[in-house]
């Protein structure tokens, strides 16, 4: 058969990925992304290892994907424990690489710091900060992280809403979300949004389950509550990887659609590095090849 090309449809969609640890596995994620390529995404993001800890690795990802897939590449970066300098020179280096979108992000403190952010003394204060920095540095796309159930260290959910304003008003073009597992959080977190004046897209991060066990450990540890009727049914499932899958997309898939049903139009998709179930959940949207 000759190659068709197909109209895109259904909602925009974007795809983040984490640096491999060996050739091995950057290999395959490279094939991951060319197949999740197919589907026109808006942009695809890789994130930048704890403390700057895969910087080397996230500039290869991202200038292999920029080479191998044609989409437009965000890459993460985070300004804890690194100075104004080194963190202007991996920007410069993202903006060489034909990376113009950053994920802006202040980054958790080392685990030795009992959860307390200190600025590097030659560094960024903080997210907004950061923002005003690379604003000075090249005409980037931002993005920020946005937490529909606040951020855990945050004072209040009101000063943490509070604060998003302030990193969207400092030069952010978007909000992410960390991933959720109910519509109505995310609902809720829009309409307050809206009520002290955000206008900016927030983007909902949607997170398929992968491994349960670990998948419940990361909303542990980023204060994303997990529904009992998600823990029931996702029970014993580690055992049933394939079940698991289709669990993982029909859940994520009913997700996407109640939000869909509320006027949302961009989903981030967590992939895992893994394509079936992202890939899965871009058909359930309507969202085709853009060639076959
Ligand atoms: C979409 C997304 C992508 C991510 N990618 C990465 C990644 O690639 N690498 C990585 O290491 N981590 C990543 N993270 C995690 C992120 O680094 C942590 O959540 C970190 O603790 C906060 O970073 P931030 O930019 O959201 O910080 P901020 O928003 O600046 O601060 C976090 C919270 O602290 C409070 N706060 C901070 N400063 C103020 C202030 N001045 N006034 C009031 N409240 C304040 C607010 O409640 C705020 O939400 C990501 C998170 C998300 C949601």
């Amino acid at each position: 058969m000759p190659a068709q090309t197909r109209t895109v449809a259904g909602p925009e969609i974007s795809f983040e990925f984490f640096p491999a640890k060996t050739e091995k596995g950057a290999e395959s994620l490279l094939q991951t992304s060319r197949t999740l390529a197919g589907f026109g995404p808006r942009f695809m993001s890789v994130t930048y290892g704890a403390g700057g800890s895969t910087r080397d690795r996230t500039l290869s990802t991202l200038k292999d994907m920029v080479r191998e897939t044609g989409v437009p590449m965000a890459g993460h970066l985070t300004c804890v424990g690194a100075s104004k300098g080194e963190v202007e020179a991996v920007a410069r280096a993202y903006w060489d690489a034909g990376v113009k979108h950053i994920v802006a992000l202040r980054g958790d403190p080392p685990p030795e710091a009992n959860g307390v952010y200190t600025p590097h003394p030659q560094g960024y204060v903080g997210a907004v900060d950061l923002i005003e920095g690379l604003r000075k540095i090249a005409p980037f796309e931002i993005s920020v992280a946005a937490y529909p159930e606040a951020h855990p260290a945050a004072l209040s959910p009101e000063a943490d809403l509070a604060h998003l304003k302030a990193k969207l008003d400092a030069g952010g073009d978007r909000a992410i979300t960390q991933f959720f597992f109910e519509a109505s959080t995310f609902l809720r977190f829009r309409d307050r949004a809206a009520r002290i004046g955000i206008t900016k897209p927030i983007v909902p991060g949607i997170l398929p389950i992968g491994s349960v066990a670990q998948a419940w450990k990361f909303a542990d540890m980023c204060g994303a509550s997990v529904p009992a009727w998600m823990r029931d049914l996702f029970d014993g499932l580690d055992e049933r990887p394939q079940t698991r899958a289709l669990v993982a997309a029909t859940v994520a898939d009913r997700l996407c659609q109640e939000l869909r049903a509320e006027g949302v139009e961009h989903f981030h998709f967590y992939t895992l590095n893994h394509a079936d179930t992202s890939y899965a959940l871009c058909r359930l949207q309507g969202r085709n090849m853009q060639s076959s």
